[in-house]
């Protein structure tokens, strides 16, 4: 059921997937209103709902493997819902499982070191999922297309010259290569939006009044590089997208379809890790029955050895039964989606 389950989501996703070594042209390659036809904005907000449970349930295993890490680094144009997706991506899991850190201009202290520092010092622990609210991409975007932001870095002449960006898709590789051979899995996500859509959102900003903090002048000066902006996004998606770390264009136009891909690509990369509970071994379960026994001896008169055995006995009951509701409905479901699919022809 599982694997099925993950099957099912590694094919719906496979098309938002940038195939390493291809050359993307965004406006091309990848639409930002994109909806699949197989799910309706009701259905989303259901499905969405089953994401988020599964991403609790795989984030819960992730912390008691405690051997891997997750790094989702998000990436957008400005007003492309980057914080919308990650409150709802991120809505049922522990809140000490996961490390949110944006990243802005970067200080006087970050521009003292190597760009790649500020990241490297915020990646999540094993058994965290960490999001990268903007990250080291900008380095190939945001100082591409300013290319004062270089400038300020002071690099060496040799390290800004022509080949820079280059250079710097080749550090990224190297880097994302080693953390996932050291045990940390990278989900890459670009929130693609359409220009009208954000002149549309640009313009919600200003006529709601309670969405009026959100409006920023700096925003729209930044919209008039509009294709330097594509052609960086381009450049970017062409030369990082990696077996070890590949590349997921989510059409961003409708939000209830962005966060549920987005949903739907981080649950891919958990199935893919599988982490497993740990399993306890002999001498530790020999411990756990003789403090059992310890415990039970200390019982005051008149209360039960052990109130939580015969409370788990009946709660185990009833929990075997909900199981197998869950399991019919769960059947019935599939039948009947089976039955539309096929109707749909
Ligand atoms: P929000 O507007 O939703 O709070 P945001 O991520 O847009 O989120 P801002 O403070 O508005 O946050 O913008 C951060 C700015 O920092 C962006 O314009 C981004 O391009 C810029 N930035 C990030 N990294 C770098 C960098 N390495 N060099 C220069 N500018 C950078
Ligand atoms: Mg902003």
């Amino acid at each position: 059921m599982a694997d099925e389950r993950a099957k099912r989501i590694a094919e719906r996703i496979a098309p938002l997937r940038v195939t390493p070594g291809s050359r993307v042209v965004l406006a091309k390659d990848f639409d930002p209103g994109y909806k699949a036809d197989f799910v309706t904005k009701k259905d989303a907000v259901e499905l969405l709902q089953q994401g988020v449970e599964v991403l609790s349930e795989y984030q819960e295993r992730l912390a008691a493997q405690d051997t891997w890490g997750v790094l989702v680094v998000l990436q957008a144009l400005d007003a492309a819902g980057k914080d919308g997706t990650i409150r709802h991506v991120t809505s049922g899991i522990n809140p000490q499982g996961v490390s949110v850190h944006s990243f802005k201009v970067p200080s006087s202290e970050e521009l003292d070191h190597d760009y790649l520092w500020r990241f490297a010092k915020n990646l999540p622990r094993r058994g965290e999922i960490g999001i990268f609210n903007r990250s080291y991409y900008e380095e190939v975007l945001v100082v591409r297309v300013h290319p004062e932001n270089l400038t300020r870095q002071r690099l060496p002449k040799a390290a800004r010259g022509r080949d820079v960006w280059k250079r710097r898709y080749r550090d990224i590789n190297d880097w994302e290569r080693y953390l996932g051979d050291n045990g940390f899995k990278i989900v890459k996500l670009f929130l693609n939006l359409s220009k009208e859509e954000q002149r549309t959102r640009f313009l919600r900003r200003i006529d709601l009044p309670d969405h009026n903090w959100k409006f920023s002048a700096a925003d729209v000066h930044e919209r008039g590089s509009w294709d330097a902006y594509q052609k960086a996004f381009s450049g970017m998606l062409s030369a990082t997208s990696t077996e070890w770390a590949p590349w997921y264009v989510i059409p961003a136009d409708h939000k209830w379809f962005a966060r549920l891909c987005a949903a739907a690509v981080l649950a891919n990369a958990l199935f893919e890790i599988d982490p497993r509970f740990p399993k306890v071994t002999d001498e530790a379960r020999k411990a756990l029955r003789d403090t059992k026994v310890e415990l039970e001896a200390e019982a005051p008169k008149g209360a039960a050895s052990d109130p939580f055995a015969d409370e788990g006995a009946r709660t185990d009951k009833k929990a075997r039964k909900k199981a197998a509701r869950g399991a019919r409905k769960a059947t019935k479901r599939t039948n009947e989606a089976a039955a539309t699919e096929a109707d749909d022809g």
